[in-house]
């Protein structure tokens, strides 16, 4: 059987199982399998050469039946429809997970951000969001950052919302800087929500942190952070990649500084002669391996010479469906991308909630609202899978759908 590497259809046929379970019918799935709105833009952009370069974009809506829906812009070379679509779906998953009021929506432009000044990438920010500005705003979608975009790029998108609706509008986008009402640790969130999954997870199975032999995939904004969090914990980082390769230490990494080297792209790897590649890293003698970086990277191909007994997935959809069954298999416990990388939209809903009151919480206030809601949200999703006797992906889909399926059904829409 070829495996099905089509982050859109395996998403669909996850739904459908999800769906199936918690008792729902065909024309549930029929609304919930693909977005309710998927808008492409074309965005004209003045190069610093003087030429214009027209860039494609999009913006998915999943389903708007609990709240507003939200997710991330990614700006990346590889961003397409079906990516864009499949993501919207993850989003109303995760927010379902750790209860948001929040339906799904991402969006992405097809370009490469590394081979662009400042100024272009301001210009194209400002672009894309005259370009949907009809679909998005405070309460109908809240854009973030996600692959290659920050803080920065959200400022600019709220100056150019802002001025468009001649109102300040710190609520129309999250993942802003703190001067323009962005939340104490939303930068750290992803990282901070991976690492409470993988503290929950090696409880279940009787391991400490401390000590334990961790492999991270991908040193971008949630790999690095990931890897100082659990370095400080004490655990031994013995292996972390980049695009270009990976590094490999049985005794473990040094992990400052390693950071202190990084660009920011999370470049690494280029420094070193010794690599090795990401294939051998899957293969590394550990405990815990956490795939912080691209899709379909644990596949039917590599899934059987996995040795690590905890597989905490930070990325989005790091692991294909066959994989999945693989390691389920063989005994290994596999956190999911929806619950595991939560905790980014969680902080993001918390900022949103504190630029409506215009009251802002402490760093701490947060971190301990962030714990709460993912502890619980693991819990939740392990039960699920133990009382079902399934894995803990199709365990979260159930659970994250079923806010999304009950309000579609309030609403009358099913
Ligand atoms: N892009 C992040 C994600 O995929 C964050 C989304 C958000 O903060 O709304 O979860």
């Amino acid at each position: 059987m070829v495996e099905n590497l089509n982050l859109f259809t395996s998403t669909q046929e996850v739904i459908k199982d999800g769906l199936h379970k918690l008792g729902f019918g065909e024309e549930m799935y029929e609304l919930l399998k693909e977005p309710m709105r998927m808008m492409t833009v074309r965005i004209p952009v003045r190069m610093d050469d003087g030429s214009v370069k027209v860039f494609t974009g999009f913006r998915a809506q999943h389903n708007d039946s609990v709240g507003p829906t939200k997710g991330g812009v990614r700006f990346h070379p590889d961003v397409d429809e079906e990516e864009v679509k499949a993501m919207s779906m993850w989003m109303t998953i995760k927010c379902g997970i750790v209860n948001l009021p929040y339906g799904g929506g991402k969006g992405g432009i097809v370009c490469d951000p590394r081979t662009m000044s400042m100024n272009e990438i301001e210009r194209l920010s400002r672009g894309y969001v005259r370009a949907i500005s009809q679909i998005v705003g405070p309460t109908k979608d809240i854009p973030a950052p996600d692959v290659f975009t920050n803080s920065q790029i959200m400022a600019w998108m709220m100056d150019e919302y802002s001025h468009l609706r001649e109102n300040d509008s710190p609520g129309f986008i999250t993942g802003k800087p703190i001067v323009l009402g962005g939340s104490q640790g939303r930068e750290k969130a992803t990282a901070q929500g991976v690492t409470i999954c993988i503290e929950e997870a090696a409880r279940k199975r009787g391991l400490k942190i401390k000590d334990a032999r961790i492999v991270i995939q991908g040193f971008g904004n949630a790999g690095s952070f990931l890897s100082k969090f659990l370095y400080d914990a004490g655990a031994k980082i013995v292996g972390i990649s980049d695009a270009y390769g990976a590094l490999h230490d049985p005794d473990g990494l040094d992990i400052d500084y390693l950071l202190d080297r990084r660009d920011s792209f999370g470049t690494v790897t280029t420094l070193f002669e010794n690599t090795i590649s990401n294939k051998e890293l899957f293969e590394l003698d550990c405990d815990i391996i956490v795939p912080a970086a691209v899709a379909n990277q644990i596949t039917a191909e590599n899934a059987p010479n996995i040795k690590a007994s905890i597989v905490v997935e930070a990325a989005n959809g790091p692991t294909t469906e066959e994989a999945t069954r693989i390691l389920t298999d063989k005994g290994i416990l596999l956190v999911p991308d929806v619950l595991a990388s939560a905790g980014g939209v969680t902080v993001s809903y918390f900022e949103w909630v504190q630029n409506n009151q215009g009251y802002y919480w402490t760093e701490d206030e947060v971190n301990e609202k962030l714990q709460e809601k993912l502890v619980e949200a693991f819990e939740n999703v392990y039960q699920t899978a133990e009382t079902r006797k399934i894995n803990m992906r199709l365990a979260a889909y159930m659970v994250g759908l079923r806010n999304t399926a009950e309000a579609s059904r309030f609403r009358g829409w099913v």
